[in-house]
């Protein structure tokens, strides 16, 4: 039996966030994840972080590797969608570069990548 103010299920992306903006506002918790491997290496993954999350990254102090990592800053992010390699577009996404990109309403933040490595 151990006791703990907070018990989270689950280390995936939702509560490993958790974990730390408790640990930030000085709550302990007590994380308990199923899976042996994202337990000994960290699986959890994303490519896109939305301006709330980047928000997040702001308060816990990482908001500036999670600029700095990936893509020069002036490299546009559009998304191509081929056949293949050297075949057919057959759709576009446009994504301004970081440079370009503004903050929508409501948030101080941009959307930003931060490739999976
Ligand atoms: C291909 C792909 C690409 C994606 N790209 C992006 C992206 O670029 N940006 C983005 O923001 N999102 C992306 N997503 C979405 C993102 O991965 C999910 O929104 C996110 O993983 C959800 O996090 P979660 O913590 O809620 O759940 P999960 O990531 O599913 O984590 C849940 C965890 O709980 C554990 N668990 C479940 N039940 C128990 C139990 N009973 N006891 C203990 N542990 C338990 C599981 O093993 C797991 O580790 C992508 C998803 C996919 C599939």
């Amino acid at each position: 039996m151990k006791q703990t103010p907070v018990l989270i299920v689950g280390g995936g992306p939702v509560g490993l966030a958790l974990a730390l903006d408790l640990a930030w506002h000085g709550t302990r918790s007590t994380l308990v994840e199923q899976d042996a491997g994202t337990a000994l290496v960290l699986l959890a993954k994303a490519g896109t972080l939305n301006e709330r999350t980047v928000e997040f990254c702001r308060r816990w102090g990482i908001a500036g590797e999670i600029a700095d990592c990936g893509f020069p800053a002036d490299e546009p992010r559009d998304t191509f969608f081929c056949t293949s390699l050297n075949g057919h577009v057959l759709e576009v996404e446009r994504l301004p570069s970081a440079r370009d990109r503004r903050p929508p309403p409501g948030s101080p933040e941009i959307l930003r990548k931060c490739p999976q490595c």
